[in-house]
This record gives C-alpha cells, structure tokens and sequence, in this order.
C-alpha cells in the first residue's frame, strides 16, 4: 500500500511564488492522497512538527473549498503563513492532488488546503471534489468557501451543485449533531470590482444556499431542519490580486487578524463552532470521518463522464445493432424453413466482429469502466440474438443428419447380403459426426452455447430409426425362411397325404421337423447379420417352428378340403374294390362273392376318415409327442385337429352312398354278362 507522501522538503522546492524567503517553513502533511489514503503520521505531524502536543481542546481547525485556481492556496499562505502549493502564473504547472493539512504560523490553526483537478472541465474526479469537500465540511470549524465574483448567482459556477450534495451527505452521516455543532461557512469572494455591493452578493448568495437547503433530500426526522441549525453564514470580499495588489495585500492583512486575532470584534473561532477533539485524538477523528465518507455509497454518483459515456455508448451501440439487425435478417427465413445456412458460422462471426468493432471505433474513446460495460451488454445482446440461430441450425442439422442416416442405410441395404448392424453402426457415426461437425463451426467463441444435449438427442432417434429398420429387416428375413419353409413342407406333405395310411402323420411329423431343422439352420446364418441377443435369437426359432407347423397344417387342411377328401376316400374304396391285387381292373362273374370286397374296401376307406381327422403329432424318431406353445393367435391342440365330427359323419355318409351305387353298378354289370 502506497503510504501518503510526507515530503514536505520536496514541497518548498516546487512551492510557488510569494512565499518570502526569510520565513521559516512550516511542514505540512500530505493528509490524504491521490489514493484517497488517509495518512498515518498525522499524530507525528501534531505531537512534534508543529508542537501541539498536550494542547487539548486549545486549538482549530479550518478548510477552504472552492473551485480549482481561484487562488485558494494564495489566500490560505497569506492568512496562516503555511506553504501549500501555489500554481505559479510562469510555470502552470499542476499541484499535488489530494488534502494538505498544516499549521498556521504563531497560531494554533489547523488548515486544511485542498488541491485536485477541476472536475466541471476535465468531467472526472467529482468523486474526489465530492468526498474532500465533504470531509472539510464535517470535520472544520470553519470552512472559507472560496469564489470568484462572476461566479455569484451561478449555480453551477459557483460550487452550488457540489454543495447541494455535500450538504446532502453531510446531513445523512452527521445530521445528529442538529444545533449542537455549528460550522462557519465564510464566503470569500475574489477579484470583487466594487460594483455590486457586498450586501447584495452576500443576499445573492444566501438565498441560493436557503434554496439549496430546500430543495435536499433529507434524512427521517429531519424533514424541518433549518440551514442555520447547522450553519452560520459570513461574506467577504477582497479586490483583484494582480490588478489591485496594494489594496489585495490591505486587506488580506486585515482578514488575517479576523483568523488570528481572538481579540478581534469578528474573531471566527467561536466557541459554538468547536468540534471537543483534543489534538491527540484528532488523527482519529478525522480517519474515522474519512472511513464514513469512503464507504458512504450516496457519494459515488456517476460523474458527469459517466454520464456523458452512458449516453454516448447507448447511442452508439443503437446504430451499430441496426447494422447488426439488418445483416441477420438473411439468417431468419432460411433456418425457420428448415435448411441448413451455409457458412453460418463464420458469417455469425463476421457480423458480430463488424458490430463490436464499430462500437469500439466510437465508444473507446468513453470513460473505460462504462466503456466496457456497454460493450460486455452490446456482445451479449448481439450473441443472444445470433442463438436463436444457432438454436435453428442445429435443429436443421439434426433433421439432415437422420436423413441421411435413413439414406444411407437403405441404400446400404438394396444391396443383397448387407449386414446390418455393422450398416447401421457406420451410418449412425457418419450422421452424427456430420452433426458435430456442423454444431462446432456455429459455436461462436465468448458464447456459453452448448448442443450436448442435440447430440444426445440425435443419438436416440438414430437408435429408435435403427432399431425400426431392424425390426423391419427381421420381418423380411423371416417372409424368406417362411418361403424356404413352405418349399419344404407344401410337396412332401401333399405326397404323403396322397398316399393315406396309418404312418401317415409320422411321416408329416419328420417333414415338419426336417424342414424346420434346414431352415433354422439358414436363419442363424442369416441372424449373424443383426448381431442379436440370445433371448432374441431365441424367440425367432421359437416363432420359426411355430410358423412351420402352421404352414405345415394349413396344407393338411388344403388337402383336406371336402372335394379332395371325398375323391380320396372314393379313390382308396375304388381302388380295393375294383382293382385285383394285381391292381387290374375286376370283371365281375356271377360265381363271385360281391359281397365281401365291397364292405372290405368300404371299411378301409371309412377307417381313413378319423385317420384323417386327428394329426398324430408323434415325433417316429424318438416316439415323443411333439408340442408347441400356444399364443393368443395360435392353438396348437386346435391346429390337430383336422376334420370336425360332424364332417367326418358326413363325408362317411357320402362315401356311403357313392360305395353303394358302385356296387349296385357291379351287381347289374353281373346280371348283364349272364343274360348275353
Ligand atoms: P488554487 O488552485 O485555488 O489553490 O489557486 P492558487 O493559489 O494555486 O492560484 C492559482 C493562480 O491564480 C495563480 O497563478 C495565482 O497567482 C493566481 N491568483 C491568486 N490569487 C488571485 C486573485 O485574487 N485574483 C486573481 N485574478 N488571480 C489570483
Ligand atoms: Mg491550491
């Protein structure tokens, strides 16, 4: 921490004219600094340099607040004989800023001269005017306003403004102290011409401060206080100190005795002004003040630079963000119709940099803090505007990344032999570095943009599209191992039931289970394709055997159909009956016994009808009865049976009567022969 310069030597060789040189220098205290730091040898400075120690209450205290270079610090070493810094009318140069405090010569006063820049010109530093100005006021008895004549009636002009605010201030950290502490505004007013009387400036004056006083925010409590409960009020004048320099120096002379003299009829240290500090207690007074000022945000007003800066960067980020406005406008109807905008990115970049930068180009020149904070608002407003692009673009992405997902799968997938999960594995990476690819070159630097959650987004429909096509590809695999299926169950099984007899069903068993068997063997080969779990696998064997022996009995039932059934049990009953063992055709003579192969054929072709009806689903390799379970939509005891009762009484009845004719038919054929 930078300490506050005690450098008092330093101070008399860059000290200022009329100092004259035989007088003995007293040292004075760079109180508080251009860091607003509040020194810590200001006991020192009492107890030793300026021998004040063990006086007590013995002694005052007294400040000057006006504006910069109305001669403050003239004044100030004419009337206490201190050395604070003159500016010199040759060399112009600027004096330390901060508060200096020293005592006056052969007198126990305390002054405090207070240097900074102006503030009304250079637009910076009322924070410091405000907080010194203040600190003066609460802690002098007395306080010498100091202003030019010309500057009386002006508010500005006349340090009314900076007033107002101080008195402001002041009444809300020390406004307790109503009519118990007084302290002594003395108006001196510089270069007066003698035209305008004193008692008209001072009436000038008056009322400007009573308006001033009205015209406070004041604290609770205090809303009646009066501006002489807390001050009283004196006018002086003195004549132009270049232009008038004998008179200048009278009178200056003569208002010395007034600070010094307690003999004199307008002594100002009046005992209602006393502040009961002893002097060994005063570098702790004074600091706590400082502290109170320091941490009182009531005085950190924006100066008139901020102000200035607000208005101006407000101004200039207006046109720079119609600029910007006007050239996202192409972004809008593109992303909202769902394409993708080329080169969005860096385009997004380019405009925005444009902004920024013609903010900068204006706004730079604005006080720094304000400066910045417009441009961190400007970047801010500019990237939440440009997101809702981002946002549409990786929607858009994301639209362009599942087709061609979609795309590229099927395509992959026209050709014969495609394996599927590597397919679908290669073209979701491929859509969603596509994705990734298109999210990083949107996401402008300075942004907190993210798309994590797009991407995961993306990867679930991915695996919802791919599992659908999966599921879809299983479908067709399975239509082909039905085909292969039927090819091997419809032809053998027609031939077997064409040659009906009691190893019929056996035989429809083991087609069953042969061609069962080569077609599971095809679907695990063809399976490998999916990379399927067990259980899936599984289920598709199960649903396999469940689908052949569907298969396998609906062709038992279309050749069972009423039509083929009757002709085969008319064929078998022909064939016994009509043909010899030999399996020539019988001509019937009259010595032969009708009789017999007629019920003997009709028998064994009656007995084919409940052979038929009921499936025997015993397996012959292994004389087990084979079994399936049953779904909603499939009942493997239902599917066994073949022909209902009631049809095989019909169909026996039918068979019946076509037996009979056929044998009347043989009779007459008999009679026939014999009557030739
Ligand atoms: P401060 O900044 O208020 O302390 O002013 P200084 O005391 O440093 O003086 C600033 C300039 O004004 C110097 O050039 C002085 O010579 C000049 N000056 C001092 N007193 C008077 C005065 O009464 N009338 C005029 N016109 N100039 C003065
Ligand atoms: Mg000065």
């Amino acid at each position: 921490k930078q300490r506050a310069s005690t450098d008092f030597i330093n101070a008399t060789v860059t000290m200022g004219t009329p100092t004259s040189p035989e007088k003995e220098l007293l040292p004075r205290l760079h109180l508080i600094n251009e860091q607003k730091e509040f020194s810590d040898d200001l006991l020192t400075f009492i107890n030793e340099k300026w021998g004040l120690k063990d006086t007590g209450f013995n002694y005052n205290l007294a400040a000057i607040f006006g504006s910069q270079s109305t001669g403050k610090s003239t004044l100030l070493n004419r009337l206490f004989g201190t050395n604070f810094d003159e500016m010199s009318e040759s060399s112009r140069q600027q004096t330390t800023k901060g508060i200096w405090i020293s005592k006056g010569k052969d007198m126990k006063v305390l002054i405090m001269d207070v240097e900074g820049t102006d503030g009304r010109e250079r637009g910076e530093d009322q924070d410091f005017e405000r907080k010194s100005a203040l600190f003066s006021l609460a802690t002098s008895e007395v306080l010498i306003v100091n202003m030019w004549e010309h500057q009386v009636g002006l508010y500005n002009g006349a340090n009314m403004g900076l007033l107002k605010t101080v008195f402001e201030v002041n009444l809300q950290l020390f406004g307790g102290n109503r009519g118990k502490e007084k302290t002594l505004l003395f108006f001196v007013i510089r270069d007066h011409v003698g035209s305008t009387p004193l008692a008209n400036l001072s009436n000038t004056l008056r009322s400007d401060l009573e308006r001033i006083w009205g015209g406070l925010s004041k604290p609770e409590g205090l809303e009646d206080c009066k501006i002489t409960e807390y001050f009283d009020f004196t006018f002086t004048t003195l004549p132009h100190k270049l232009l008038q320099p004998d008179m200048f120096e009278t009178e200056v002379s003569q208002l010395r005795s007034r600070f010094s003299d307690s003999s004199d009829p307008n002594y100002v240290f009046q005992p209602q002004y006393q502040r009961r500090v002893p002097a060994d207690g005063l570098h702790i007074y004074a600091k706590g003040i400082w502290e109170k000022i320091m941490t009182n945000k009531d005085l950190d007003l924006p100066t008139q630079q901020e102000l200035l800066a607000q208005f101006r960067c407000d101004e200039i980020a207006n046109v720079a963000f119609s600029a910007f406005v006007e050239a996202i406008k192409d972004f809008k109807r593109p992303i909202e119709s769902g394409h993708l905008v080329e080169n969005l990115g860096p385009r997004m970049k380019e405009i925005r940099d444009t902004t920024i930068k013609s903010f900068d180009k204006d706004a730079s020149r604005y006080h720094s803090d304000v400066y910045k904070r417009k441009r961190s608002e400007v970047l801010t407003k500019a990237n939440s505007m440009l997101e809702s692009f981002f946002v549409g673009q990786l929607k858009n992405l994301h639209k362009k990344a599942v087709l061609l997902f979609s795309g590229q799968l099927q395509e992959a997938l026209k050709v014969e032999g495609t394996e599927f999960a590597g397919t679908a594995a290669a073209a979701h990476k491929d859509a969603v570095g596509f994705f990734l690819t298109g999210a990083k070159a949107i996401k402008l630097d300075d942004t907190d943009w993210e798309y994590e959650e797009e991407i995961y987004q993306l990867e679930n429909d991915l695996k919802e599209l791919s599992a659908t096509q999966k599921e879809k590809e299983i479908t067709k695999m399975q239509a082909t191992l039905e085909k292969h299926l039927k090819k091997e169950l419809d032809e053998p099984i027609k031939l077997v039931l064409d040659q009906p007899g009691p190893g019929m069903w056996g035989r429809v068993v083991t087609i069953y289970m042969r061609a069962v068997d080569n077609t599971e063997k095809l679907l695990q080969k063809k399976a490998k394709s999916f990379d399927l779990k067990d259980e899936e696998l599984e289920q598709l064997v199960t649903k396999l055997k469940r689908q052949g022996w569907i298969l396998t009995t609906k062709k038992v039932h279309n050749e069972s159909v009423d039509g083929l059934m009757i002709y085969k049990l008319i064929n078998r009953f022909e064939e016994r009956f009509q043909r010899d063992e030999r399996g020539l055709p019988r001509v019937w003579k009259p010595t032969d016994d009708i009789d017999t192969p007629f019920r003997n054929a009709r028998d064994e072709a009656i007995a084919l009808i409940p052979l038929y009806a009921h499936i025997d689903n015993t397996d012959p390799a292994t004389g087990t009865k084979l079994t399936l379970e049953s779904t909603d939509d499939f009942d493997f005891d239902q599917s066994l049976i073949v022909i209902s009762e009631s049809r095989q009484q019909e169909l026996a009845n039918q068979l019946r009567r076509k037996a009979d004719a056929t044998f009347v038919e043989a009779k007459r054929s008999v009679v026939a022969t014999q009557a030739k």
